[in-house]
């Protein structure tokens, strides 16, 4: 096998699979996008990330 350049200066790459077209997405942490998520009480509960699949345009929800 020959050496394969897979990317520059890029970090982290990932692969998550989409869960509506089960395409195989890869991303790096720069694609991710991150929303703040609240309760009902209107308390902070963490950050919802995701990444826009290309494909059929659902969002694919990353786990952290
Ligand atoms: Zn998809």
């Amino acid at each position: 096998m020959a050496v394969r350049i897979v990317g520059h200066g890029e970090q982290d790459v990932r692969r998550v699979t989409c869960e509506r077209c089960h395409a195989v997405l890869e991303f790096a942490k720069s694609d991710v996008l991150v929303e703040p998520q609240y309760d009902d009480a209107g308390e902070y509960a963490g950050e919802r990330r995701w990444i826009d699949c290309p494909k059929c345009n659902s969002q694919v929800e990353i786990a952290t």
